[in-house]
């Protein structure tokens, strides 16, 4: 019977590459995932999945640990913050009728959304704080438009009218492990087949590593495939960095592959709990790990680890939602 962590990771497909970093306010938003009751320092086992969350324990159980169970805090980064950003003028565009929807219209609605997202993560005003001149605030606020206008050589916003944008999704399965994200865009079509949309402002990964990429698509048809028993007919990674469009039409085997996995994710995730074996799996891409100096593959220590363990409440929605039926 396996034991560890790292194997039972490996089992329920450890190695996934979600290499787009993290979006501010992620972390925060998916902390119910496994959290800690801080005057009594007690772990209290998984009750829920987001995908960000599933990819950071298959990546590295400790990172895991380090975001979900101690909550360390971490740092902006100009990467992330600028997807945040992206992901907000691409969803507000579509407040203005499809003729209106151009390059022009998307790039002029850059500075309102940064300052929208400055008053509400006042924490991203520190990465320019030695930036007194502005230059490296406009190189950045530059880029972000060249991601922005990319964009309208991938999809063409006048012929769309999506379903749903930022859709908080949440559904429970039978085992009672609940999932839930927030997806970028629905498109429905009038034959009523779905397809899920999510931009990545990095680049597409190589061929080899598609099928990581596609684990968070995934994960979001199986949750829409569970609320509304329609399997999407498209999923639909778009990425901005490069300019890339990578599709996948999943059947009901995918999905059932899919929750498989994430149910030998979830006990794995429920047996570092109890044991706090919490091992770090060093990978390449610990170099965007902002914990290495609580990590011991870097000679850090973790911080004393929360016990006893107790079981999750069962608090929140059984049926699961997914927008205004
Ligand atoms: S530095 Fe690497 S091994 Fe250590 S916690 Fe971060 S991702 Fe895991």
């Amino acid at each position: 019977m396996e034991t560890s962590t790292e194997g039972a990771a490996e089992a329920a497909g450890g190695g996934v590459a979600d290499v787009d970093p993290p979006v501010v306010g992620e972390q925060a938003a998916s902390a119910q995932d496994v959290t800690v009751a801080a005057e009594a320092r007690v772990a209290i086992a998984p009750a829920s999945l987001s995908p960000s969350r599933a990819s950071d324990f298959m990546q590295c159980p400790l990172l895991y640990r380090f975001r979900v169970i101690d909550r360390l805090p971490e740092k902006p980064s100009e990467a992330a913050t600028r997807g945040t950003l992206v992901h907000a003028v691409l969803e507000r565009l579509f407040d203005a009728p499809a003729g209106e929807r151009t390059a022009p219209q998307a790039k002029s609605l850059i500075p309102g959304q940064w300052d929208r997202l400055r008053e509400s993560r006042p924490e991203v005003v520190e990465l320019f704080a030695d930036d007194p001149e502005g230059e490296r605030l406009a190189r950045w606020l530059g880029e972000a438009e060249q991601l922005v206008e990319r964009w309208f050589s991938l999809e063409d916003p006048t012929r769309l009218e999506p379903a749903e944008r930022e859709l908080f999704v949440e559904a429970e399965l039978d085992s009672g492990l609940r999932l839930r994200g927030i997806i970028d865009r629905v498109d429905v079509a009038p034959t009523g087949e779905v397809r899920i949309v999510d931009y990545k402002t990095g680049k597409a990964p190589r061929p080899e590593y598609a099928e990581g990429a596609l684990f968070q698509m995934k994960f979001y048809a199986l949750v829409v495939w569970r609320l509304k028993q329609v399997v999407p007919r498209r999923l639909q990674l778009v990425y901005l960095g490069s300019g890339d469009v990578l599709t996948y039409d999943p059947v009901p085997a995918d999905l059932e592959r899919v929750e498989r996995k994430l149910l030998a994710l979830w006990e794995a995730i429920r047996l570092a709990t109890e044991t706090g074996d919490w091992r770090p799996r060093p990978t390449k891409l610990c170099g965007w790990c902002d914990h290495q100096a609580h990590c011991p593959e870097f000679g850090g220590t973790p911080p004393p680890y929360p016990l006893p363990v107790r079981a999750a409440e069962s608090g929140g929605a059984s049926q699961g939602r997914m927008g205004p039926d």
